[in-house]
C-alpha cells in the first residue's frame, strides 16, 4: 500500500548544531573537539562537572544563537535564562545539561523551502557531552570517554510538524545548514557529528486538522540521504500499522543504515521527568533592545535578499539567481556580483555565465579577478570568424544534400530548420557564431 494515497504525513524536526566559537559555552575551554590529538585536553573543573565550578556564558554563543534567530524570522525573548535537564549518562559529567526550557532566545521563525514554509517553534542554546567510545585494550572491552567535546555550544532549532516528505525534511536541513554556515557560526560537520538531526514522525488521514496522538522519534541521523530514507521507511511502518486499525508505538528508533530500516530503542521519557528548573549558578538575562538591535545589524544580506536583488538588476530568472547566490562563504557574494556587473556593462548573457559557472564548465578559483573570469568565460564561447566564401559553399553543398528538408521547408514545414541548421553547424565545426548562419541560412532558403 502507498501510504500517500490514504494519509497525510506529519513531521517535526530538531536539528541540533555545534557552534564555532573559540571556547566553550561555560568555561574558557578550547572550543576545538575535531581538532584536539589527544581526548581530554580540553578539560576544566567547569566542563568536567567538578564541585566548586562554577559556569559563566559565553557571550558570543549568545549572540550568534540570537543571530540565527533573527536570520529566520524569528521573534527574540528580551527576558530569558538557562535550566538545568537532568537525567544520567557516562557522557554528562554533572548529572545534568544546562539547557532553555520556557524562554529559549529565540521563537516562532520560518525557513523556506521549495515545497512550502516551516515554522520554527523555538532556537535554543545548550552545551554539547562528552564523547563515548566503545573500543578494546589488550583484548579487554573497555568505554571510553573524551571531554573535548563536553561544554561546546549547541544551538537546538525546533520546527513546527510543517514538513510533509522525507524530501521536504532533507531540503529543509540542507537549508539550515546553508544559513549556519552563511553566518559563519557552524561548520556543520556531519560526519563528524557537528550538525545531528532527530525526526518526529506520525500520520493522519487526509484532511484531518488535529495532530496524532501518537509520534516515533529517530535519534542520532547524521546525513541528510539517511534522514530521507528513514523517513520514508518510517511511514510505510506506521501506515501498515494504522491500516490494522492499532496506534503505532510512542518511542525512539534509531536508523540501521546497513539494513535500510529503523529499529526500536526506548520508550520515550516526558519533560517531568527531566525535573527542568532555571540554573541558579547562571544569572538570568535582561536584553536591551539596543542591545539586540546591535545584533541585528551584523547580519549580512541574506542569500533570498541578494536573490530577490540580483533577479531585478541583472534581469535575470529567480532561480538562476538562488543557484549563483547559494554559497555558504557570504565572502563570496560582493565577489559574484563584481563578476555580474562585468558580464552587464559587456553585454553578455549572464544565464549562460551562470549555467558555466555552477556546472564547473569554466574553471575558475574563488575570488579568483573577475576580469579574469570575464576572459574565462569569453574563450570558452569564443567563435571562430567563417569566411564568406566557406560560409557561401557550405551553404550550397548542405542544402543540395538536404533536397528534401529543403523541400519541406519551401512548403511550409518550417521545423525542417533546426534539423538542417544542425548540419550547417556540423559541416562547419560548432565554435561558429550561431546568430550569424541561422541568418544567412535563412535568407537562402527563402530565395
Ligand atoms: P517532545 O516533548 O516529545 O520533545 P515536542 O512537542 O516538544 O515533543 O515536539 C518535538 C518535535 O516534534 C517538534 O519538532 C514538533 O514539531 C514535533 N511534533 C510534535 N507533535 C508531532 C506529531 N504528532 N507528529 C510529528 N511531529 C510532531
Ligand atoms: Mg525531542
Ligand atoms: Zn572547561
Amino acid at each position: 500500500m502507498k501510504w500517500q494515497e490514504t494519509y497525510e504525513a506529519v513531521i517535526g524536526l530538531e536539528v541540533h548544531a555545534e557552534l564555532k566559537t573559540t571556547s566553550k559555552m561555560f568555561c574558557g575551554c578550547n572550543n576545538d573537539p575535531f581538532g584536539a590529538d589527544k581526548p581530554n585536553i580540553y578539560t576544566c573543573p567547569v566542563c568536567l562537572g567538578m564541585p566548586g565550578g562554577i559556569p559563566v556564558a559565553n557571550k558570543r554563543a549568545i549572540e550568534w544563537t540570537i543571530k540565527l534567530g533573527y536570520a529566520t524570522g524569528c521573534s527574540i525573548n528580551e527576558f530569558s535564562k538557562f535550566d538545568r535537564k537532568h537525567y544520567f549518562y557516562p557522557d554528562l559529567a554533572k548529572g545534568y545539561q544546562i539547557s532553555q526550557y520556557d524562554l529559549p532566545f529565540c521563537y516562532n521563525g520560518i525557513i523556506e523551502t521549495p515545497m512550502g514554509k516551516v515554522r520554527l517553534r523555538r532556537i535554543h542554546l545548550e552545551e554539547d557531552t562528552g564523547k563515548l567510545m566503545h573500543t578494546s585494550i589488550e583484548g579487554k572491552k573497555v568505554s571510553l570517554i573524551d571531554f573535548n567535546r563536553g561544554g561546546v555550544p549547541l544551538v537546538e532549532v525546533v520546527t513546527e510538524p510543517d514538513i510533509k516528505s522525507g524530501t521536504q525534511a532533507k531540503e529543509y536541513g540542507k537549508k539550515l545548514r546553508h544559513i549556519l554556515r552563511f553566518l559563519d557560526i557552524a561548520d556543520c560537520d556531519m560526519e563528524q557529528g557537528g550538525m545531528r538531526l532527530e525526526a518526529n514522525i506520525s500520520l493522519r488521514k487526509k484532511g484531518e486538522t488535529e495532530l496524532p496522538n501518537y509520534k516515533v522519534e529517530i535519534k542520532n541521523i547524521n546525513s541528510f540521504r539517511f534522514m530521507e530514507a528513514a523517513i520514508d521507511y518510517e511511514l510505510t511502518r506506521q501506515a501498515e500499522i494504522l491500516e490494522t486499525g492499532k496506534t503505532p508505538v510512542q518511542e525512539t528508533r534509531g536508523w540501521n543504515s546497513q539494513k535500510n530500516e529503523t529499529f526500536s530503542q526506548r520508550i520515550k521519557e516526558e519533560a517531568e521527568d527531566y525535573r527542568y528548573f532555571p540554573d541558579p549558578d547562571l544569572p538570568p538575562f535582561h536584553f536591551s533592545k539596543e542591545y539586540l538591535a546591535e545584533i541585528k545589524k551584523t547580519l549580512p544580506e541574506l542569500t533570498n535578499e541578494v536573490t530577490t536583488r540580483w533577479t531585478k538588476e541583472f534581469s535575470i530568472q529567480p532561480n538562476k539567481a538562488e543557484e549563483l547566490a547559494m554559497v555558504d562563504d557570504a565572502k563570496l557574494i560582493s565577489w559574484l556580483e563584481k563578476i555580474l556587473n562585468l558580464l552587464k556593462e559587456n553585454k553578455l548573457n549572464i544565464t549562460s555565465f551562470i549555467n558555466d559557472y555552477i556546472n564547473k564548465k569554466i574553471e575558475v578559483k574563488d575570488f579568483e579577478e573577475p576580469s579574469s573570469v570575464i576572459e574565462k568565460f569569453r574563450a570558452a564561447h569564443k567563435t571562430e570568424e567563417v569566411g564568406d566564401e566557406l560560409l557561401a559553399t557550405t551553404i550550397k553543398q548542405v542544402l543540395a544534400e538536404n533536397q528534401d528538408a529543403v523541400q519541406k521547408y519551401q512548403t511550409g514545414q518550417k521545423q525542417v530548420f533546426g534539423f538542417l541548421m544542425g548540419q550547417m553547424l556540423r559541416s562547419l565545426g560548432k565554435k561558429v557564431d550561431p546568430q550569424l548562419i541561422r541568418q544567412t541560412l535563412q535568407a537562402a532558403l527563402e530565395s
